[in-house]
């Protein structure tokens, strides 16, 4: 398989949706390219007294919308392509979700899986310090990712406050409750997509209470996802899997059963009552609905012709290749693309943002409802452009973002 660059597979999928649209070449150029991108190094005593120095990124890439938003990644593979690849895709994402926030993405190159929670904290500080002349409230505001979480939000929001001279809550989304986090943030991305897979099972005549399930990562969005399929559908989860491995029972598994054994062991292989199975057998695997909730690039063009779920709905951000994605179409595959489906993350976030702005609290129900509304409408906007042009759902939420974004750049009068 060719090496996939995400940065340049965005930019491919760009430059369909401007083909469809007939899009001016210079309108097409100012997409093309991320409107700042800052690159920091980041030396941190580690706790054995040596100084270690990492690279960190922040990549802000269109706010025509509105300030830039997008999480934090903490991943021992970052690359600055791969930053610039998912700012990109949250300027779709916010785009298509109709939030008035533009896109951004951070990163640092490390393994937090290897670090201390002092180490942690001291790289946590620093990376926002390194970065601070272009975040704010009202500037650029991140949040959590791969491998980072609300404990280390909190130190973030910490830092920044201190050298502001004032408490900035809304310097970052993803926080604790205690300091100006949202309720229904944590499950917010899992819940977000399997409100579009309730829509998208309606759209294709699919029983969700007879449903199975297929997840592939049990992290933050691969976990809720398992136990929001059980509590939201009734439906089956028959594999779940992350990074050492997956396990199968087609009879069905108990989501809350796998994340005790991934709390206790570190993984969910093992788990009692079912037969293991590898990450790439359980994408082929004869399910209703495929969920990769992992990394990116994990249906292929080799892969994508196995592919047997009706709908594959992608909670993860790029976890199927330009090739791939002809491929599933061809096919008849219903596929919900990944900054529609992970959408809800980022839409509770700005929830957190507003609830920050007016220091006011909403209730779960309020932001269920709101998140629910949100989704269903971005949902429906997507498959109407997907008829109206007769593409598929990954080129069909592009247009619907790209139209929005251009929308706002023109009336700014950016050309
Ligand atoms: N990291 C999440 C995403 O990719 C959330 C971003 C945010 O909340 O700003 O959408």
């Amino acid at each position: 398989m060719a090496e996939q660059n995400p940065f340049e597979n965005s930019r491919k999928q760009l430059k369909k949706c401007a083909d469809i649209l007939e899009m001016d070449e210079g309108i097409h150029e100012i997409l093309r390219n991320p409107m700042r991108e800052m690159h920091v190094s980041i030396p941190i005593r580690m706790d054995d007294g040596s100084i270690k120095v990492f690279q960190g990124f922040r990549v802000q890439y269109n706010d025509a919308r509105g300030p830039t938003k997008g999480g934090i990644r903490f991943h021992p593979e970052e690359t600055v392509d791969t930053v610039k690849a998912l700012a990109a895709w949250m300027t779709w994402k916010c785009a298509v979700m109709d939030i008035p926030l533009g896109g951004g993405k951070g990163g640092v190159i490390c393994n937090p899986k290897e670090m201390s929670a002092g180490e942690l904290e001291r790289l946590s500080r620093k990376y926002i310090s390194s970065i601070s002349m272009i975040v704010g409230p009202d500037k650029d505001v991140p949040a959590p990712d791969v491998y980072t979480n609300p404990q280390m939000m909190a130190w973030m929001m910490d830092e920044f406050s201190k050298f502001s001279g004032k408490n900035q809550a809304g310097v970052i989304t993803g926080k604790p409750l205690s300091i100006g986090g949202s309720l229904g943030r944590g499950d917010a991305t899992a819940r977000g997509g399997l409100y579009t897979v309730r829509e998208a099972a309606v759209d294709i005549g699919l029983d969700l209470k007879d449903a199975t399930v297929a997840i592939q990562g049990y992290g933050n969005a691969g976990y809720f996802a398992a136990a929001l399929c059980e509590e939201l559908f009734g439906c089956k989860v028959v594999a779940v899997s992350d990074s050492r491995g997956g396990v199968v029972n087609m009879n069905g598994l108990s989501a809350e059963a796998a994340q005790a054994h991934k709390m206790e062991t570190g993984s969910v292989v093992g788990l009692a009552g079912t037969e293991p199975i590898s990450n790439e057998d359980l994408l082929e695997l004869d399910v209703d609905v495929l969920i990769p909730a992992a990394l990116e690039h994990v249906i292929t063009e080799e892969n994508a012709d196995k592919i047997k779920a009706k709908i594959v709905a992608e909670l993860a951000n790029g976890p199927t290749t330009p090739e791939a994605d002809e491929i599933l179409f061809q096919k008849g595959v219903h596929l919900i693309p990944d900054f529609l489906c992970n959408g809800g993350g980022v839409t509770v976030s700005y929830f957190e943002m507003v609830q920050n702005f007016y220091m006011y609290r909403w209730s779960e129900e309020r932001v269920y409802n709101r998140l629910d509304a949100k989704m269903t409408n971005a949902y429906h906007a997507v498959l109407e452009a997907s008829r109206e042009y007769n593409i598929n759902m990954r080129t069909a939420a592009y247009v619907v973002a790209i139209n929005r974004v251009v929308e706002s750049m023109a009336d700014r009068g950016w050309f």
